[in-house]
Order: C-alpha cells, then sequence, then structure tokens
C-alpha cells in the first residue's frame, strides 16, 4: 500500500464540483499527518483542462469517450483497476449522488472499509457527522487497507482546496468494452421562478416556520431586504413552497452575500447547499442547533419575537 491519497473529482459539464474541492482540502489536511502525496483522479473525455486550478500535487487522468459523463458502471470498472494497482492510504468521493453510487460498490467489491459523511480531518483522523448532525464520530484510517471516504461541505471551503499553479496530469490506461448504462439525456429542472442561486440575499425557511400562512411574513421580509425566500425540505415537501427554492442536497446549491436562516436546524444534507453563503445568521430556539456551526452570527431566540420588530425597523429605515 502507497501512503497517497487520492480525490476523485466530480464534475458536470466541463465545470469541477465544489465538493472537489473541499475533498481535496480535507485530502491535504490528512496528508499531513499521514505523509504522501495527494493525487487527483479524474475521469473523463477531453477534460484535462478543467483540472488547472485543483490543488493536488498531481492528477491521474482516465480518459475514455465512455466516461465523457458520469457512469457508475464505467466509473466502478475504472476505479477498481486503479485502486487495486496503486494502493493509495484512502480515497475521498463526495458524499453526493455520484460519489454515494461509486463508493459503496467498490467498497463491497474490493472488500475495503468505508467512512460515510467525513465533514473534517482531526490529528489524522476521520471526522464524520452523522444523524442530522447529531452525533460526531471518530475513525482511525485502517493500517493495512485502503480507506474510502465519503465527504459532506461544512468543514472546509471550496477555495482552500484551489490553486494557481495547475498541477501534471498523467494519464493512465482505461479498458471498457462495452457498458449496460449510458446517459440519455440532462433533464433541466424547471424554469420559471426565482433562482436562487443568483439571489444575494435569501430569507431561508426551515420547519420552524410553523405554517404555510406565516411564509407571508417571510416574503415580506425578503422584499424590504431585496432579496428572495428560499427553504429547506420540509418546507417544500409540505408543498408551501415549489421545489425550484429548495435548498441542499435534493435542491439547489447558493452562495448569497446574506442567509438568513429561520427555524431551520442545519442537517447536513441542507448546508450542503447553503455552506458557502458570504454571511450566515441563524435563528434558532435550540442551542444546540447545528446550524450554529457554520452561522458568522446566531440568535437563540423564537424567529416570531424577531421577524415583526425588524419589519418595523426596515420600513422605518426605507
Ligand atoms: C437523501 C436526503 C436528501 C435530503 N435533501 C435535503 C435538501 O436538499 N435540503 C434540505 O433542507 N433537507 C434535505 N434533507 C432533509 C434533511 O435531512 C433534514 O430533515 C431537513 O433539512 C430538516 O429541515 P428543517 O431544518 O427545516 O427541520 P428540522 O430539522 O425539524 O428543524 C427545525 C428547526 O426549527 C427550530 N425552531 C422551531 N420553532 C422555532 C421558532 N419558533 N423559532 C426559532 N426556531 C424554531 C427547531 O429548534 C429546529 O432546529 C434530505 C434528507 C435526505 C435523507
Amino acid at each position: 500500500m502507497s501512503g497517497d491519497i487520492f480525490v476523485v473529482f466530480e464534475h458536470l459539464r466541463g465545470q469541477i464540483a465544489d465538493i472537489s474541492y473541499i475533498m481535496l482540502a480535507a485530502a491535504r489536511d490528512l496528508a499531513q499527518t499521514t505523509g504522501g502525496e495527494v493525487i487527483g483522479v479524474l475521469l473523463g473525455h477531453n477534460a484535462q483542462d478543467i483540472v488547472s486550478h485543483v490543488a493536488a500535487d498531481r492528477v491521474l487522468y482516465g480518459d475514455h469517450p465512455a466516461l465523457a459523463d458520469f457512469n457508475p458502471e464505467g466509473y466502478a470498472n475504472t476505479l477498481s483497476g486503479l485502486i487495486q494497482a496503486e494502493g493509495p492510504r484512502a480515497v475521498f468521493f463526495g458524499s453526493t449522488s455520484i460519489g454515494a453510487d461509486i463508493a459503496g460498490v467498490l467498497s463491497a467489491r474490493l472488500g475495503l472499509p468505508l467512512v460515510g459523511s467525513c465533514i473534517q480531518i482531526g490529528e489524522g483522523n476521520i471526522i464524520s457527522k452523522i444523524c442530522g448532525g447529531k452525533i460526531m464520530v471518530e475513525t482511525v484510517l485502517a493500517d493495512d487497507d485502503t480507506t474510502l471516504i465519503t465527504m459532506i461541505p461544512g468543514g472546509y471551503k471550496p477555495a482552500q482546496g484551489q490553486s494557481e499553479t495547475p498541477p501534471t496530469a498523467t494519464p493512465f490506461e482505461v479498458s471498457i468494452d462495452s457498458l449496460r448504462i449510458s446517459l440519455k439525456q440532462y433533464i433541466e429542472p424547471e424554469a420559471g421562478d426565482v433562482d436562487i442561486s443568483s439571489e444575494k440575499v435569501l430569507i431561508a425557511i426551515g420547519r420552524g416556520i410553523q405554517t404555510a400562512d406565516n411564509i407571508e411574513l417571510a416574503q415580506e421580509l425578503a422584499e424590504l431586504l431585496g432579496g428572495a425566500v428560499c427553504a429547506s425540505r420540509p418546507v417544500v415537501d409540505q408543498g408551501w413552497l415549489p421545489a425550484t427554492r429548495l435548498v441542499g442536497k435534493s435542491g439547489k446549491s447558493v452562495k448569497p452575500k446574506l442567509y438568513l436562516a429561520l427555524g431551520i436546524s442545519g442537517a447536513p444534507e441542507h448546508v450542503e447547499g447553503m455552506a458557502d453563503a458570504e454571511m450566515v445568521v441563524a435563528i434558532n430556539m435550540d442551542p444546540n442547533a447545528p446550524i450554529f456551526n457554520v452561522a458568522t452570527y446566531g440568535a437563540e431566540i423564537d424567529l416570531f419575537d424577531l421577524i415583526d420588530p425588524l419589519i418595523e425597523k426596515l420600513e422605518a429605515a426605507a
């Protein structure tokens, strides 16, 4: 087994996904204790240019027309061979639909340990956040096996995994005969509603908003602050707001200047979509709500004690 740490890049339509940079930041942290190089693994077709800003010591590039788009079968087959040949100390995947698709298969196929929901590296160990952020787990790397790790956002910023110096990309041989799975088409989300991913101010509401009628208050606040209302999953699941307003793993990723989170607990699936907001202000009655871990400012109060006076003050200042 080598001491190197692999990071399997995620990319879509010529763009490296932020989770790839987050994984690189964690891998660099891990390498400081365990030693070895941080090696990016890029699977794609004519895609070598997309890794110009990754903070990897080097990149292994598997180029094949069948890997032009994510293909679970093609990825798993290619990565199985690579991991067996190179024997890295650890391999990072995103805790995303793509990462979940391949990390589990590789763990079962190669008999390797898999650590889920890593958010941070602490003294060479993997720190995972599970059960909606209520439990933190520390895992020691396996001594004699490659450890597979899936990574959630929230512990590192994408900028920590970026570099101005492009790494060298070395091709490795990919042999794919035929695949049973192929991409037919991309299905674009419905257009027509506000695009929350480009809003500078977001008023985010969670289950704490209690009823559909109360959403009006958040809308009033959003209008006064020149922003839009977005939501956590329970609000969308109730049909109180359309799916286009959902922030998180199954919704959109947002990067506003201000993210005012009202009655949102801060589950990892939600934080995944808003961890890159410039300023997060969290309002929650529970002092232990995980949202406070990613908040710039927080207030442990009833959101209904805040909204009315805030609206009054903003109206007076307008
Ligand atoms: C595969 C998968 C994908 C998922 N994808 C997403 C996703 O994309 N986006 C997403 O958001 N979730 C997603 N979830 C769900 C996620 O795990 C959480 O269940 C969800 O984010 C919780 O939403 P919440 O914070 O609004 O509700 P809760 O967790 O119930 O939190 C409500 C919070 O409101 C606070 N509160 C209550 N009343 C008040 C009040 N009057 N004043 C102030 N605070 C108050 C409470 O203290 C609590 O912290 C996903 C889950 C799975 C399994």
